[in-house]
């Protein structure tokens, strides 16, 4: 069994704050919000990162696209919202299982990146 811990959120060892779940795709709360919401939309099946993506993923990460929109709008982000996917070293990423972050509130986010 895999010690990712986005696996282990996927299949229920480990606690989280579900917002949605279908045959491919599992969303849950941030555990350590940086905006009022901070949600995160992931893939069932494990990918290390968008830079490992290959044409087997295409239908998960197509279901994964459309319910992130009908999660921000779930959540309350009907003026907006932001999404990233950090890859890599260059991207900051922590966690080595795919996962793209939903982000809003009700006032407009900090610009995405400072010059
Ligand atoms: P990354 O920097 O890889 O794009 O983002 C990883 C995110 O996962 C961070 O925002 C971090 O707060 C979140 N995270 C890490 N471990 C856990 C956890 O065990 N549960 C939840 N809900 N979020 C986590
Ligand atoms: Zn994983």
């Amino acid at each position: 069994m895999s010690e990712c811990i986005f696996c282990r959120i996927v299949r229920g060892e480990i606690p989280s704050k579900k917002v949605y779940e279908d045959e491919h795709v599992y969303a849950f709360h941030d555990i350590n919000p940086v905006a009022p919401v901070h949600v995160l939309v992931v893939p069932k099946q494990h990918v290390d990162s968008m830079a490992h993506l290959t044409a087997e993923h295409e239908a998960a990460m197509g279901r994964l696209m459309v319910a992130a929109g009908q999660i921000a709008r779930d959540q309350g982000c009907t003026d907006g919202f932001r999404t990233i996917i950090n890859t890599g070293r260059v991207g900051l990423q922590e966690v080595y299982h795919l996962h793209l972050h939903i982000l809003g509130g009700a006032d407009p986010l900090p610009p995405m990146l400072t010059r």
